[in-house]
Protein backbone atom coordinates (compact mmCIF):
# COMPACT_ATOMS: atom_id res chain seq x y z
CA UNK A 1 0.00 0.00 0.00
CA UNK A 2 2.74 2.33 0.41
CA UNK A 3 4.78 1.56 -2.79
CA UNK A 4 4.51 4.50 -5.89
CA UNK A 5 2.06 3.06 -8.15
CA UNK A 6 1.25 3.20 -11.85
CA UNK A 7 -2.31 4.10 -13.59
CA UNK A 8 -3.15 0.08 -13.86
CA UNK A 9 -1.84 -0.46 -10.53
CA UNK A 10 -3.80 2.39 -9.07
CA UNK A 11 -7.10 1.04 -10.77
CA UNK A 12 -6.29 -2.07 -9.56
CA UNK A 13 -6.26 -1.11 -6.35
CA UNK A 14 -9.72 0.76 -6.32
CA UNK A 15 -11.11 -2.72 -8.45
CA UNK A 16 -10.27 -4.53 -5.77
CA UNK A 17 -11.45 -2.70 -2.77
CA UNK A 18 -14.85 -2.35 -5.04
CA UNK A 19 -14.85 -6.03 -4.75
CA UNK A 20 -16.67 -6.27 -1.52
CA UNK A 21 -20.11 -4.50 -1.04
CA UNK A 22 -21.07 -2.30 1.23
CA UNK A 23 -19.12 0.33 3.20
CA UNK A 24 -15.05 0.33 2.94
CA UNK A 25 -12.88 -0.33 5.66
CA UNK A 26 -11.56 3.36 6.84
CA UNK A 27 -8.02 3.16 7.77
CA UNK A 28 -6.72 4.83 11.01
CA UNK A 29 -4.01 7.23 12.34
CA UNK A 30 -0.56 4.91 12.47
CA UNK A 31 -1.33 3.86 8.55
CA UNK A 32 1.24 5.97 6.50
CA UNK A 33 -1.00 5.97 3.61
CA UNK A 34 -2.79 8.83 5.50
CA UNK A 35 0.75 10.36 5.64
CA UNK A 36 1.51 10.62 2.42
CA UNK A 37 0.90 12.82 -0.83
CA UNK A 38 -1.67 11.68 -2.73
CA UNK A 39 -1.53 11.59 -6.65
CA UNK A 40 -3.06 14.58 -8.53
CA UNK A 41 -6.51 12.87 -10.46
CA UNK A 42 -5.46 13.08 -14.04
CA UNK A 43 -7.50 9.67 -15.28
CA UNK A 44 -6.11 7.39 -13.23
CA UNK A 45 -9.67 5.56 -12.95
CA UNK A 46 -11.71 5.81 -15.48
CA UNK A 47 -15.19 7.64 -15.83
CA UNK A 48 -17.13 4.08 -14.69
CA UNK A 49 -14.52 2.96 -11.98
CA UNK A 50 -14.08 6.68 -10.47
CA UNK A 51 -17.87 6.88 -10.70
CA UNK A 52 -18.42 3.39 -9.13
CA UNK A 53 -15.29 4.60 -6.46
CA UNK A 54 -17.24 8.00 -5.79
CA UNK A 55 -20.31 6.34 -4.68
CA UNK A 56 -18.23 3.51 -2.44
CA UNK A 57 -17.15 6.75 -1.10
CA UNK A 58 -20.50 8.42 -0.31
CA UNK A 59 -21.43 4.88 1.01
CA UNK A 60 -19.08 5.15 3.00
CA UNK A 61 -19.17 8.46 4.68
CA UNK A 62 -22.83 7.63 5.45
CA UNK A 63 -22.40 4.46 7.15
CA UNK A 64 -19.67 5.64 9.81
CA UNK A 65 -20.92 7.99 10.26
CA UNK A 66 -19.33 11.28 8.86
CA UNK A 67 -19.56 14.28 6.73
CA UNK A 68 -16.84 14.03 4.76
CA UNK A 69 -14.37 11.31 3.86
CA UNK A 70 -10.97 11.33 1.86
CA UNK A 71 -9.64 8.77 -0.25
CA UNK A 72 -6.42 8.02 1.60
CA UNK A 73 -8.46 6.80 4.38
CA UNK A 74 -9.84 3.87 2.33
CA UNK A 75 -6.46 3.34 1.56
CA UNK A 76 -6.20 4.73 -1.77
CA UNK A 77 -3.38 7.95 -2.57
CA UNK A 78 -5.97 9.80 -4.98
CA UNK A 79 -6.80 13.59 -4.37
CA UNK A 80 -10.50 12.67 -4.36
CA UNK A 81 -12.64 13.41 -1.04
CA UNK A 82 -16.39 13.89 -0.77
CA UNK A 83 -18.03 15.36 1.59
CA UNK A 84 -21.61 15.68 2.93
CA UNK A 85 -23.56 17.19 5.67
CA UNK A 86 -26.97 17.20 6.89
CA UNK A 87 -26.12 19.33 9.78
CA UNK A 88 -28.69 17.74 12.88
CA UNK A 89 -28.02 20.51 14.97
CA UNK A 90 -29.90 23.20 17.66
CA UNK A 91 -30.48 26.35 16.08
CA UNK A 92 -28.49 27.62 18.86
CA UNK A 93 -24.88 25.38 17.21
CA UNK A 94 -25.91 25.77 13.94
CA UNK A 95 -25.81 29.81 14.79
CA UNK A 96 -22.88 29.86 16.43
CA UNK A 97 -20.83 27.38 14.30
CA UNK A 98 -22.48 28.20 11.36
CA UNK A 99 -23.15 24.84 10.67
CA UNK A 100 -25.78 24.80 7.57
CA UNK A 101 -26.93 21.62 5.40
CA UNK A 102 -23.81 20.82 2.86
CA UNK A 103 -24.84 19.19 0.06
CA UNK A 104 -23.06 15.92 -1.05
CA UNK A 105 -20.20 17.18 -3.56
CA UNK A 106 -16.84 15.99 -4.74
CA UNK A 107 -13.55 17.28 -4.54
CA UNK A 108 -10.87 16.12 -7.47
CA UNK A 109 -8.01 17.96 -6.75
CA UNK A 110 -8.54 20.57 -4.70
CA UNK A 111 -6.85 22.99 -2.90
CA UNK A 112 -7.93 25.94 -0.27
CA UNK A 113 -6.33 29.84 0.50
CA UNK A 114 -7.84 31.68 3.26
CA UNK A 115 -10.18 34.22 2.86
CA UNK A 116 -9.63 37.27 5.09
CA UNK A 117 -8.10 36.69 8.16
CA UNK A 118 -11.29 35.54 10.24
CA UNK A 119 -10.68 32.19 12.50
CA UNK A 120 -12.95 30.19 13.98
CA UNK A 121 -12.23 27.54 16.83
CA UNK A 122 -14.16 24.26 17.47
CA UNK A 123 -14.25 20.46 18.57
CA UNK A 124 -13.93 18.85 15.25
CA UNK A 125 -13.25 14.62 14.81
CA UNK A 126 -12.02 12.52 12.42
CA UNK A 127 -13.09 9.20 11.27
CA UNK A 128 -9.14 8.14 11.08
CA UNK A 129 -8.77 8.90 14.69
CA UNK A 130 -11.98 7.14 15.99
CA UNK A 131 -13.11 7.78 19.61
CA UNK A 132 -11.75 11.60 19.80
CA UNK A 133 -11.91 15.33 19.54
CA UNK A 134 -9.90 18.39 19.51
CA UNK A 135 -10.21 21.85 18.86
CA UNK A 136 -8.95 23.40 15.94
CA UNK A 137 -8.76 26.91 14.79
CA UNK A 138 -9.11 26.63 11.02
CA UNK A 139 -10.28 30.39 8.57
CA UNK A 140 -13.69 30.94 9.00
CA UNK A 141 -13.98 31.67 5.07
CA UNK A 142 -11.86 29.45 2.23
CA UNK A 143 -11.60 29.77 -1.25
CA UNK A 144 -11.84 26.04 -2.56
CA UNK A 145 -10.44 25.72 -6.62
CA UNK A 146 -10.44 22.01 -7.91
CA UNK A 147 -12.84 19.91 -10.40
CA UNK A 148 -15.55 17.61 -9.74
CA UNK A 149 -16.12 14.21 -10.60
CA UNK A 150 -17.17 15.35 -14.34
CA UNK A 151 -14.01 17.23 -14.50
CA UNK A 152 -15.69 20.70 -14.34
CA UNK A 153 -14.13 23.42 -12.99
CA UNK A 154 -14.28 24.47 -9.19
CA UNK A 155 -13.85 27.43 -7.69
CA UNK A 156 -15.92 28.55 -4.74
CA UNK A 157 -16.21 30.19 -1.41
CA UNK A 158 -17.15 28.31 1.60
CA UNK A 159 -17.59 29.72 4.84
CA UNK A 160 -18.97 28.36 8.28
CA UNK A 161 -18.82 24.43 9.37
CA UNK A 162 -18.80 23.36 5.40
CA UNK A 163 -15.35 26.00 5.54
CA UNK A 164 -13.93 23.48 8.03
CA UNK A 165 -15.14 20.89 6.07
CA UNK A 166 -13.40 20.81 3.34
CA UNK A 167 -10.01 22.47 5.09
CA UNK A 168 -10.40 19.01 6.92
CA UNK A 169 -10.59 16.48 4.02
CA UNK A 170 -7.90 18.63 1.43
CA UNK A 171 -5.66 18.97 4.15
CA UNK A 172 -6.28 14.49 4.32
CA UNK A 173 -4.77 14.79 0.57
CA UNK A 174 -1.61 16.66 1.51
CA UNK A 175 -1.20 13.93 4.43
CA UNK A 176 -2.17 16.27 7.53
CA UNK A 177 -4.36 15.27 9.84
CA UNK A 178 -6.48 17.51 12.31
CA UNK A 179 -4.36 16.95 15.34
CA UNK A 180 -1.43 18.23 13.62
CA UNK A 181 -3.04 21.72 13.96
CA UNK A 182 -5.34 21.07 17.26
CA UNK A 183 -5.10 22.30 20.60
CA UNK A 184 -3.88 19.15 22.05
CA UNK A 185 -4.79 19.98 25.62
CA UNK A 186 -8.40 20.08 24.21
CA UNK A 187 -8.17 16.33 22.95
CA UNK A 188 -11.69 14.99 24.40
CA UNK A 189 -12.68 11.10 24.43
CA UNK A 190 -15.61 11.19 22.80
CA UNK A 191 -17.50 10.35 26.59
CA UNK A 192 -16.14 13.56 27.46
CA UNK A 193 -18.07 15.29 24.74
CA UNK A 194 -20.39 13.87 25.15
CA UNK A 195 -20.45 14.57 29.28
CA UNK A 196 -19.09 17.82 29.53
CA UNK A 197 -18.29 19.93 26.36
CA UNK A 198 -21.82 20.08 24.26
CA UNK A 199 -21.66 23.78 24.50
CA UNK A 200 -21.86 25.62 21.45
CA UNK A 201 -18.31 26.87 21.63
CA UNK A 202 -15.43 25.48 23.44
CA UNK A 203 -15.05 28.60 25.93
CA UNK A 204 -15.47 26.25 28.89
CA UNK A 205 -13.33 23.63 27.58
CA UNK A 206 -10.72 26.03 27.48
CA UNK A 207 -11.16 27.46 30.99
CA UNK A 208 -10.97 23.51 32.15
CA UNK A 209 -8.26 21.37 29.96
CA UNK A 210 -6.24 24.83 29.96
CA UNK A 211 -6.16 25.72 25.85
CA UNK A 212 -5.93 29.04 24.77
CA UNK A 213 -8.64 30.25 21.90
CA UNK A 214 -7.62 32.28 19.41
ZN1 LIG B 1 -10.51 13.15 8.74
Amino acid sequence: MATPRDRASLAEQVEALLAVDGPLPIVAAGEPVLRRDTERFDGQLDAPLLARFVEALRVTMHAAPGVGLAAPQVGVALRIAVIEDPAPVPEEVRLVRGRVPQPFRVLVNPSYEPVGSDRAAFFEGCLSVPGWQAVVARSAKVRLTGQDEHGRALDEVFTGWPARIVQHETDHLDGTLYLDRAELRSLSSNEAMAQRWTQPTPEEAARALGFPLA
